[in-house]
């Protein structure tokens, strides 16, 4: 069997229990993760549209966070490392025809252009998520920021997927209310 290729960037996907329920959706570009909030969780349903919003960016050192951030502090809840990964960015060669950057380099140009332009196509190494992926700007509603995230189809394509179908952590197997009933925090228990 051939050796499983895999991204140059991180990713990261923190499933958040706080004043409601998301997912924190990053990637890394740049040295930090530029971050999206996702509601509904990300999907490999690729006849559906997930909206996202964007969130301050993410310090990369934190991405491995889990555990329960303390009431009163910003973002207070369980926190859920709901899956994690690499990923490259992609390029659209032609209409409909996407290309894979594998070198790390351009693909980091790649990216930095594409997050500016409202327009991310990326190729995700993940647990759960694989496969290509879009994060589009849209007009947004009110004068607010908003995005999609969409799952192109492909291989991995999963018809009726639903993220709440799958509340285990990508590291330590654990659900959130088990992450959430655990007075400390500990890393990597299960
Ligand atoms: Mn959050």
């Amino acid at each position: 069997m051939a050796k499983a290729k895999k991204g140059n960037m991180a990713f990261v996907v923190q499933k958040h229990k706080a004043t409601s329920l998301h997912y924190d959706f990053r990637l890394e570009i740049g040295g930090v993760m530029p971050s999206w909030s996702v509601p509904k969780g990300p999907t490999l349903d690729s006849g559906v549209r997930r909206l996202a919003l964007p969130t301050p960016d993410h310090d990369i050192e934190y991405s491995h966070f889990e555990g329960t951030i303390p009431k009163g502090d910003y973002g207070g809840g369980a926190v859920m490392i709901w899956d994690e990964g690499t990923y490259n960015p992609e390029e659209e060669i032609a209409k409909g025809v996407r290309r894979e950057v594998f070198d790390k380099m351009e693909g980091e140009r790649v990216a930095k252009e594409s997050l500016k332009a409202g327009n991310l196509k990326f190729h995700l190494y993940g647990k759960k998520l694989k496969g290509s992926f879009a994060l589009v700007r849209t007009a947004g509603f009110g004068g607010k920021e908003s995005w999609l995230l969409i799952k192109h189809r492909d291989q991995y394509s999963e018809p009726g997927y639903d993220a709440k179908d799958y509340d285990y952590s990508a590291v330590s197997r654990r659900s959130l209310a088990q992450i959430a009933s655990e007075e400390r925090p500990s890393k990597g228990s299960a």
